[in-house]
């Protein structure tokens, strides 16, 4: 095989041991302490430490080795954020150069140091004309709280504080601190929150299979836009400031709006006068064979929420770019009471920016949109053409959604869903395949490095797994 990403040099060139730096255990014992100390997110803990978390020991690519030897590959890109792939000693380098040089410094007080002025310029260079301003923090949900303050400080300097209502979507995700949480449109996370921000509105998702009935998807994706319309008129133009929106819903289900969704937002919110944030959380940085989603949707946000992608997972950070039409206002209008201890944090930045001219210099990004990306899901789309259980694809790149279904023929769902959705699971799981599942739909989202023999590898895993779920239901 040969490409251009097979003269990545591996950070596991020294000899392996299981555990790395860490004592050697055996798989019992990690679990065993998983168990008895670490509680883990979004998880049942009780369920889990009966059945033993899996332990995952290294990676390489775009796969993974758990501790029991097996070699699994990663349909998920950790959790959609590992998009230059495992074991780059470039990244490795920056932060290991970086905390040598200066491992923290803070940007609060009049300072400022060579990685965040370095990341800033670079992220002027590779996002949309206009955003030139880069606010840092440590995640997607902190970059989400963020964006909540920059809106309502940016109404309140141009003389509009009562601009207060923001309006989100069910089912969205914006992350999990109390903000994203609120912002996002999670029933199952509302219902552990019983005190959220208040002021945040959610009107339905562009969800065409499942919601949009006998209307055809241009007819769908309007009227699920122009619920922003009656919600702005509702609350009044003069009372609202942002509509928050993944491009395309990722931990919802990788779920793709009908084209004519944006242009109808974006439209709406021009007219009344109300800021346009996208959330490029999973978005950003080359998932959809564009730098940011929104490129492809053809739509031009005020704020981008920036993470997962930014520095590849290799180490956390946040951002919010800023369009000039608010940052400028902003800017000139006095202190901004709002950071992070890390907010640029050096080492995060070095990370970042090696990773940044990773994707640029590469040519990652265009192999996405030119080959990758068209390779997958062709491949994708013809192994599954067959399967009486797979109602429709949505996706493009390296990003897709595959939905689940009772009977093709009427877009029928399961009334359980999620537990299909687990089985499949459940079959990835015992196949060294990961692919994620959200209620009855399967999500990929692998590295953006995949080569075509690894596309073949992952579509072929994904299309027997979800050929052995078919046949538990006796529908194949
Ligand atoms: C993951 C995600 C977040 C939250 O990011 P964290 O780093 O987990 O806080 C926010 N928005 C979107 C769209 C995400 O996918």
């Amino acid at each position: 095989m040969s490409n251009i990403f097979d003269n990545r040099p591996a950070v596991h060139a020294e000899a392996h041991k299981p555990g790395g730096m860490f004592a050697a255990r055996s798989t019992s014992e990690w679990q065993q302490l998983d168990a008895a100390h670490h509680l883990h997110p979004f998880s049942d803990m009780g369920s889990l430490n009966k059945q033993g978390s899996r332990v995952i020991t290294r990676a390489d690519g775009v796969f993974l080795w758990d501790s029991e030897g097996n070699k699994i590959i990663d349909g998920m890109a950790g959790l959609w954020c590992v998009n230059v792939g495992y074991g780059r000693k470039d990244l490795a380098d920056a932060a290991y150069k970086q905390i040598c040089e200066l491992p923290f410094y803070n940007t609060f007080f009049k300072t400022t140091h060579p990685p965040v002025i370095e990341l800033s310029k670079l992220l002027a260079e590779v996002t949309p004309a206009g955003f030139e301003h880069f606010f840092y923090c440590n995640s997607g949900s902190e970059g989400n709280d963020t964006v909540l303050r920059v809106v309502h400080q940016y109404w309140a300097v141009m003389g509009k504080p009562a601009k207060k209502h923001i309006v989100s979507r069910k089912n969205g995700y914006h992350g999990s601190t109390i903000a994203g949480g609120s912002l996002g449109g999670m029933g199952y996370m509302h219902e552990q929150m019983p005190l959220q921000v208040p002021g945040i509105v959610h009107i339905d998702q562009p969800y065409w299979y499942g919601d949009a009935g006998e209307m055809s998807p241009a007819e769908f994706g309007l009227k699920c836009a122009r619920q922003l319309e009656e919600k702005i008129l509702e609350l009044g133009a003069d009372n609202v400031a942002a509509f928050i929106g993944e491009p395309f819903q990722g931990a919802g289900g990788v779920i793709f709006p009908p084209e004519s969704y944006w242009p109808e937002i974006q439209r709406i919110c021009r007219k009344y006068d109300v800021l346009l944030c996208a959330d490029e959380v999973i978005g950003g940085f080359g998932r959809t064979g564009e730098w940011f989603a929104h490129q492809h949707f053809g739509f031009e946000p005020d704020t981008m929420t920036l993470a997962k992608g930014l520095t590849s997972g290799y180490v956390p950070m946040g951002a919010v770019a800023i369009h000039k039409r608010i940052a400028e206002p902003l800017i000139a209008g006095g202190d901004f009471n709002h950071g992070l201890t890390y907010s640029g944090h050096p080492v995060a930045a070095a990370v970042a920016v090696a990773n940044i001219r990773a994707l640029r210099d590469e040519g990652i990004i265009d192999r996405v949109r030119t080959e990758t990306g068209p390779y997958f899901q062709k491949a994708l789309r013809e192994g599954l053409a067959a399967s009486p259980l797979v109602g429709a694809i949505d996706g493009t790149g390296l990003v897709a959604g595959i939905q689940l279904t009772e009977d093709k023929a009427s877009r029928k769902r399961f009334a359980n869903g999620y537990e299909i959705g687990l089985k499949c699971r459940d079959h990835c799981f015992g196949n060294n395949l990961i692919m994620r599942a959200t209620g009855d739909r399967m999500l990929l989202s692998p590295p953006l490095v995949i080569s075509r023999p690894e596309i073949d590898l992952l579509v072929e895993k994904a299309v027997k797994c979800i050929g052995l779920t078919a046949i538990d239901l006796g529908m194949a």
